[in-house]
């Protein structure tokens, strides 16, 4: 890199913090319109299922061992139906 480089490549880099800072800053934050408990069933399947700590069926992470999670209330229930 000769002297007559080292400069353009000095701002060169300087607009490309500049533009990586107004990206962020124009960005909005991110807003989760699905609710995180909906992460969960990216992973696992959900269906609704009895929760006793409801007393209601809720949405429910169905985990491989047959138990259930509770999206709601996050109670973890035995597979036991
Ligand atoms: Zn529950």
């Amino acid at each position: 890199m000769t002297g007559e480089t080292l400069p353009w490549f000095a701002l060169v880099l300087l607009l490309a913090v500049v533009a990586i800072v107004w990206a962020l800053r124009l960005t909005p934050p991110r807003v989760s319109a699905v609710p995180a408990d909906r992460e969960v069933c990216r992973d696992e399947p959900c269906e609704m299922a009895w929760c006793r700590e409801c007393s209601a069926h809720r949405l429910s992470a169905l985990h491989a061992d047959g138990s259930h999670t509770c999206l709601t209330c996050l109670t973890t229930t035995a597979g036991d139906q």
